[in-house]
């Protein structure tokens, strides 16, 4: 079958100490760090061997995220962007979904036929904080696509416990690709999801709310804001086709940051106003720009105001205590996306049509054109774009 397989030299930044962690397993905490000279290729390699708690799933859609492009993409250096776990060679591609093949002996809940969409992250469900009832900060974490072989591919195997069925986007949508495509946008909403309501704890209906940046997890996460009864929702994001989809899928505001400083207008200048000077009840930082988008936060707090950061950035931003002191404000870091309800509870949601993700497909493309996929996502200025393989 064919796979898209990143590699890369294993060559640490001058002055990076590897760790012990990182020598036993060959990853790479920050791939940043290590990572150097990366080449993507679609390679014709072995299908899948699966366990007996496994399942051997044909892709039928996969997503690009920017941690796709960030794996490839190189500093002055020459390293990779992504500063996340990785191991390389592996077939990149972590946003899915696909149609059960082939079950081993010992699965009990998935059947030859089934369509599926699953977690990115493997979790061991064994270490403390797996038992502890946090997966997402496993301490033997596998990352599909990361640091084990991805979706990029014409098939993949995957642990039938990570496996979610799809069977409402079914009843909703006649047309299987319709499902298929959407199926491949559950991972990234699930990580908004995760940020907005599980960690960030969520807000009462008819909140001010303000999420920066109109990526797929920006995308996502404002209709899922929206569905759960913000009044007003205010998106920031600096390219102009994306700030048409975060009004599309449902941002009552949308304004580019740039074009208001240039102004003279800070966004947090923005905020007060449309919020009559109450500031706003839940803001979500899906950016990753947190130097530049932290300082407006912070000056439009609402009382009682969250902030939920899942956009990522290796950057150490100032914070002035003393505000969320006064204003009994919160700061909740978000990663991953499993466990807690969030999967089947986000597949409801698209089911229900409260998320419509139809919305922010906007290019597909063959397995074929892959890294084409991968260049045209590195412009930043479509929703998702969907690899397919026919
Ligand atoms: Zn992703
Ligand atoms: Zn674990």
């Amino acid at each position: 079958m064919k796979a898209l397989v990143l590699e890369a030299k294993w060559e640490p930044k001058p002055g990076y100490v590897v760790s012990e962690f990182e020598k036993q397993t060959g990853k790479a905490v920050t791939g940043n760090s290590v990572y150097k000279s990366p080449s993507l290729t679609l390679k014709e390699v072995p299908v899948p061997k699966i366990g007996s708690k496994d399942v051997l799933l044909k892709i039928k859609a996969c997503g690009v995220c920017g941690s796709d492009i960030h794996m490839y993409e190189t500093d002055s250096q020459g390293y990779v962007m992504y500063p996340g776990l990785m191991k390389l060679p592996c077939a990149t591609g972590h946003e899915f979904s696909g149609v059960v093949q082939e079950v081993g002996k010992e699965v009990r809940d998935l059947k030859v036929g089934d369509v599926v969409t699953a977690e990115e992250m493997i979790w061991c469900g064994e270490c403390t904080p797996c038992r502890n009832g946090f997966p997402n900060q496993c301490e033997h974490l596998e990352e599909i696509g990361f640091t084990i072989d991805g979706a990029f591919a014409e098939y993949i195997a995957v642990g039938s416990k990570f496996c979610w069925k799809l069977d409402t986007l079914l009843e909703r949508y006649p047309d299987p690709e319709t499902v298929y495509d959407l199926g491949a946008t559950v991972e990234p909403t699930c990580v908004a999801y995760n940020a907005i309501f599980v960690r960030g704890g969520g807000f009462k209906p008819g909140a001010y709310a303000v999420v920066y940046g109109g990526g797929c997890i920006g995308l996502s996460g404002i209709a899922l804001i929206k569905a759960a009864g913000a009044s007003k929702l205010i998106a920031f994001e600096t390219v102009e086709a994306r700030r048409k989809l975060c009004t599309a899928m449902g941002a009552d505001y949308v304004f580019d940051p740039i074009a208001l400083t240039k102004q003279g207008t800070r966004p947090s200048d923005v905020v007060m106003d449309l919020t009559h000077g109450e500031g706003a009840d839940f803001q979500l930082e899906a950016a990753g720009a947190p130097t530049l988008t932290f300082p407006e936060m912070e000056r439009v707090l609402a009382v009682n105001g969250k902030i939920a950061q899942v956009g990522r950035a290796a950057d150490r931003v100032p914070v002035y205590l003393d505000q969320f002191q006064v204003r009994h404000a919160q700061f909740f870091g978000s990663q991953g996306h499993s466990g807690d309800g969030i999967f089947p509870n986000v597949i409801r949601l698209m089911a229900s049509g409260a998320v419509d993700n139809r919305k922010i497909i906007t290019a597909r493309f063959a397995l074929d054109q892959v890294r084409e996929a991968i260049k045209q996502s590195g412009a930043r200025t479509d929703g998702k774009i969907l690899v397919k393989p026919r």
